[in-house]
């Protein structure tokens, strides 16, 4: 358990920006299938008062919850960060009962988290859903004595940052990592309402619909654009800088370095708008600085990205894969498989070749070889990472999947076929299986189907993946 830890650990810093505790979880539950249904969150309201003085947080998180299990429900267990302590829990505003206690994970103990079991009055029956308010307060001081060393969270005036990965906000589950497995499929919209001191801006991966100042404080309100698995807060004295569709914030002294890296966002918008055709923006992508040693990660329309990354240009690839999920068809499958990861995958890589004359094959073919010992893609089809709940593969093999259709199709045509896609199915959405299905109608290159049948609907492409050392190998192996 320790090892794979570590293993996906570094594997994800490598490989993306995704939450590197989550990526751990999701390593670990590689080993479940998705038989079992879950309790699910569908609205997140945050509401919260910081005292930077006093490093204090105080206020309350209304989560509606729907039933998705298959039986009723009297009791829902949630987790919260070992400082925080449960003030109060309400229902329909009337007080309810609760048990709260501060303990380590059955399967970690160096990893203790504020374990409350929530007890409703009626039960909460099959698809039925229920809108509980937790009341809490307390400090925050990281997690780093876990071995989470870039989990340095905690409430200063120079920087403040309230993630998921530190349970600033309960999360349904008891403490082990197994309850915690469905927590990227999990989509909920939210709500965020903060009170910090005037000096200090409040960042969030949502839409600011309202900014505050009273006194002393300011009010800042941020919505969701869409349903998201995490809601990510930075709060900091930090320097705003927007252009062509991207907003920067960063620290004052580092504005100068993020406006490059803010240039090379706007570079890679054009790019992927020449391959793929015109995107849709909401709201402006956010590129958010944070301090150094803190982990860069990533939301939906939004990267955290420390200040080394502003320095090294082959960290930009994480800042090219976010925006690369801004052209993604919306996933409509039943398990989704996270197709889309493979194709931000591929398009960091490529956008880096591109842009940055940077050798990427080098890397992918690192990739390849992190594959040969691995059991799980041996005995999985790319197509049923979804429904085994192996999704964090699709990072991977997906990549591998994407650079070989673009070497099989060429540039022009795979560009072609990606742009005609996005208009068929930009209204509808598509699954995986859509996405196969277009490509092998509207190619005429007849080793393409042989090639999906490999790498897409069965395991025959990982069986013996170490007779190729390099990308290339595979490519030459379908080509004609
Ligand atoms: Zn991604």
């Amino acid at each position: 358990m320790k090892d794979s830890k570590i293993i996906w650990i570094k594997a994800k810093i490598r490989l993306s920006a995704v939450a590197i505790l989550f990526a751990m979880l999701l390593g670990y539950s590689a080993q479940n299938n998705r038989s079992e249904t879950v309790l699910e969150p569908t609205f997140y309201e945050l509401s919260y008062h910081i005292d930077v003085k006093k490093e204090l947080l105080s206020g309350s998180a209304t989560i509606t919850i729907k039933n998705n299990s298959e039986k009723s429900i009297t009791e829902i267990p949630f987790l919260l960060y070992k400082l925080f302590e449960v003030t109060g829990v309400e229902l329909s505003d009337v007080s309810i009962d609760y048990k709260q206690e501060v303990k380590p994970f059955d399967d970690w103990n160096k990893f203790r988290a504020n374990a409350i079991t929530i007890k409703l009055p009626n039960a909460l029956d099959q698809k039925q859903s229920i809108s509980i308010r937790v009341y809490y307060k307390g400090t925050l001081k990281g997690y780093e004595e876990a071995g989470l060393h870039y989990l340095k969270d905690n409430i200063n005036p120079s920087f403040i940052i309230l993630r998921p990965d530190c349970l600033t906000y309960p999360i349904i589950g008891a403490p082990n990592i197994s309850s915690l497995r469905h927590i990227n499929t999990q989509k909920f919209n939210y709500r965020v309402s903060i009170d910090v001191p005037k000096e200090l801006h409040v960042v969030c991966g949502g839409k600011l619909v309202k900014q505050n100042t009273e006194n002393e404080s300011k009010l800042f309100l941020y919505e969701s654009h869409e349903p998201d698995w995490r809601i990510d807060i930075t709060i900091a004295k930090y320097k705003i800088y927007t252009s062509k569709g991207v907003t920067t914030y960063a620290f004052d002294e580092d504005l100068e370095k993020a406006k490059l890296v803010h240039k090379a966002m706007e570079d890679c918008m054009d790019l992927l708008t020449s391959w793929w055709g015109d995107v849709v923006i909401k709201d402006n992508f956010k590129l958010i600085q944070i301090p150094e040693g803190y982990g860069s990660q990533a939301g939906l329309n939004y990267i955290l990205q420390t200040s080394a990354a502003f320095d090294d240009k082959r960290q930009l690839k994480e800042v090219y894969h976010e925006i690369s999920h801004l052209w993604d068809v919306k996933n409509i499958e039943k398990f989704p498989s996270r197709w889309n990861e493979g194709l931000a995958m591929y398009s960091q890589f490529k956008v880096a070749e591109v842009l940055d004359k940077d050798i990427v094959e080098e890397d992918i073919n690192k990739i390849l070889v992190s594959l040969y010992d691995d059991t799980i893609v041996k005995e999985v089809a790319f197509k049923d990472y979804g429904y085994k709940n192996v999704t964090v593969y699709s990072y991977k093999v997906g990549l591998l999947f994407f650079w070989g259709l673009n070497e099989l199709l060429g540039n022009d045509e795979f560009n072609a076929l990606m742009k005609a896609f996005r208009v068929q199915y930009s209204n509808t959405g598509a699954t995986a299986e859509d996405f196969i299905a277009y490509v092998k109608k509207n190619t005429l290159k007849s080793n393409i189907g042989q090639f999906i049948q490999d790498w897409y609907y069965t395991t025959d492409c990982c069986l013996n993946l170490n007779q190729y050392k390099t990308i290339t190998d595979i490519v030459n192996k379908y080509k004609i």
